[in-house]
């Protein structure tokens, strides 16, 4: 079967090459994704912009209105990293709906990803790091509300810690967050997760490689989770430019399918999403972000 991926084009809200955020990096995943064969028509699916009531289930009403309205005040834009235009808001609209779109799809088909999404440093309030909506506690809120699931694990090896999602879903017990990123980095002050690892700068592969293999087992051993979310940003690469830590492609390629193979073998549907990668070589981003397909793919 071929993999459910969703995407959009309006994913990309067309920033200047130079930008520090990569924006160009979601359609050349696009176009990495169908050169290896891995976007099949069938397969493929687009969302409509995400409803208000579902943003407000994660994040402050206020809030919501103003990106909506394109009206955040320049404080919180300057914490998110870049202004909230139409564009931007579209974009956060759509890859939001676009997580609850693939959260959908892995529990039909078992497995799904997002070209988009693992936007993390979204906290109930507000957004920031380049995040403006979280789309991971949006839609584990929304598949909660609609009792599509009764417990969600997140799994978020990003480089950067899972601060927003940690602050969402705090009070909510039927979600379970993990973390496991660079101790040093982005952002100074974390929020705890329910679980969190923090890494020292430049752990490579084989070291990496072992806290996660010893840690997947006690996180299927909690609960029998009804989906999994797995935020595989390809920042702790060691040619990112913001990431600190130092996997290899092939590191990375088996940092996912050791997740993907952990929790399909046990029947949990996986919703995959991309998170971040940072690099001024965009097409090389975009080829180390194709990865999760790829393993993804093989469990499809
Ligand atoms: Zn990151």
């Amino acid at each position: 079967m071929a993999l459910q991926i969703v995407h959009h084009p309006d994913y990309d809200a067309g920033f200047a090459v130079n930008h520090r955020f990569p924006m160009s990096k979601y359609p050349l995943l696009m176009a990495a994704l169908r050169a290896r064969g891995l976007a099949v028509s069938e397969a493929l699916s687009m969302p409509e912009p995400a409803p208000a009531a579902w943003l407000k289930l994660a994040h402050a009403a206020d809030y919501v209105d103003h990106v909506l309205a394109c009206e955040v005040p320049a404080r919180i834009e300057r914490e998110i990293g870049f202004p909230v235009g139409q564009r931007v808001s579209l974009r956060a609209q759509l890859a939001t709906a676009g997580t609850v779109l693939a959260a959908r799809l892995a529990l039909k088909h078992g497995i799904a990803c997002n070209a988009a999404g693992g936007s993390h440093h979204a906290r109930r309030a507000q957004g920031a790091g380049f995040c403006t909506f979280n789309d991971v506690a949006v839609a584990s809120l929304a598949l909660l509300a609609e009792r599509a699931v009764e417990h969600i694990l997140v799994v978020d090896l990003d480089v950067h810690q899972g601060d927003g999602t940690a602050d969402i879903l705090k009070d909510e017990p039927r979600a379970f967050t993990f973390s496991m990123h660079g101790e040093r980095n982005y952002p100074a002050r974390k929020i705890a997760s329910d679980l969190d690892i923090a890494l020292l700068d430049g752990t490579g592969d084989a070291a990496y490689l072992d806290r996660l293999r010893a840690i997947l087992p006690e996180l299927s051993a909690r609960r029998r989770w009804d989906i999994v979310f797995y935020n595989a940003g390809v920042d702790v690469h060691v040619e990112d430019r913001l990431g600190r830590l130092a996997l290899s492609d092939d590191g990375l390629r088996a940092r996912d399918k050791m997740v993907i193979s952990h929790f399909r073998a046990r029947g949990i549907p996986l919703c995959g999403v991309i998170g971040g990668g940072y690099s001024t070589d965009v097409p090389a981003l975009a080829q180390r972000h194709a990865i999760l397909f790829e393993a993804a793919a093989a469990y499809a």
